[in-house]
């Protein structure tokens, strides 16, 4: 896994590298700071955890007598795993649980985000990562304003062997179907049912209405294990912003970084989580099935460092 993660990150492994490659240098002038800080921010560290890496860099590079490079690599390693921040739970609730009435319920995850971010692509590859967990999956097709969204997930489901709820009317109520969804997973006895949703940015009052009523209509019947906001890495500060408006709207406990292969701004992993307050618990890494990986902080910066 470590060496795809490497692979696919090769475009972002340019950040580690060249930030190694001057803090290596025998002195440090002001113009070497100047173009550190100018890597991470073009990497879209964003500029608050730019500067708090800059100063800690300044303190314990400074310091050191003769500079050999494996202490200094060491050093950057230190200081961007702890800027990802390992001490974030980024375990997926995926536990089936046991209702008010004694009945078992399937975990549900609800996925936003703005529409080409990924968001269906994700649940696709998340249901074969469970399915792989042996566990038993369903999906809810609750993006109902795209009539190719739900065919669209449909395949997916075909293409990893779970099943997909979907109306077959367009512009059906979006709840309805994330209540039927549920409502077939706890009758097969389901572990998981993951609901894809539509990721229009309308007003933000009608987003929190959407999202707010399908949270509800869930709940009614399972509690929301996790919703998961999809964020496209390509994006930059413009995704950034867009992934705001969501986390103002409804209680996101984790962000999938989707495309991470095609950047080289992987600095974003660091950025969104210090914005949002969320923990980045899984990364997309390409288009295929097999194309979604645990985010781990420790893998995560050693792909940048090498
Ligand atoms: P949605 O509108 O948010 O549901 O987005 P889709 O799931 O339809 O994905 C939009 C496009 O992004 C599709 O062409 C996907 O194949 C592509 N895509 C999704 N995730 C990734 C990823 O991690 N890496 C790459 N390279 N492409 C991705």
């Amino acid at each position: 896994r470590m060496v795809r993660l490497r692979e696919r990150l090769s475009r972002s492994g340019t950040i580690g590298r060249s930030i190694l490659s001057v803090l290596s240098r025998e002195t440090l002038t002001e113009e070497d700071w100047e173009e550190i800080e100018e890597t991470l921010l073009l990497a879209d560290v964003g500029i608050g955890p730019t500067t708090e890496l800059m100063d800690r860099l300044r303190t314990r590079v400074q310091v050191l007598g003769s500079k050999d490079t494996a202490t200094v690599r060491d050093i950057l390693r230190e200081e961007l795993v702890q800027l990802v921040d390992p001490t974030m739970d980024r375990s997926l609730h995926t536990a089936k649980g046991v209702g008010d009435d004694g009945e078992p319920h399937p975990a549900t995850v609800l996925v936003v985000g703005v529409n080409g971010t990924g968001k269906t692509t994700t649940v696709g590859k998340l249901a074969r990562v469970l399915v792989a967990e042996d566990l038993d999956v369903v999906l809810g097709a609750a993006d109902t304003f795209r009539a190719a969204a739900a065919d669209q997930l449909q395949t997916w489901g075909e293409r990893v062997g779970v099943r997909t709820v979907r109306s077959d009317r367009e512009g059906a109520d979006p709840a309805a179907v994330a209540f039927d969804a549920v409502r077939a997973g706890r009758e097969s006895g389901a572990d998981v049912v993951v609901v894809d949703t539509a990721g229009r940015l309308q007003n933000k009052a009608d987003l929190m209405g959407e999202l707010g009523k399908i949270k509800r209509v869930i709940s009614r019947q399972a509690p929301v294990s996790e919703v998961l906001l999809v964020l496209d890495a390509t994006t930059g500060q413009n995704g950034l912003r867009q992934a705001q408006v969501f986390a103002d709207v409804v209680d996101v406990t984790g962000i999938v970084l989707t495309k991470l292969d095609g950047t080289a701004k992987g600095g974003i992993v660091i950025a969104v989580q210090r914005e949002l307050g969320v923990p980045v618990k899984l990364v997309g890494l390409g288009e295929g099935a097999d194309d979604l990986a645990p985010f781990v902080p420790e893998e995560f910066v050693d792909a940048l460092l090498s």
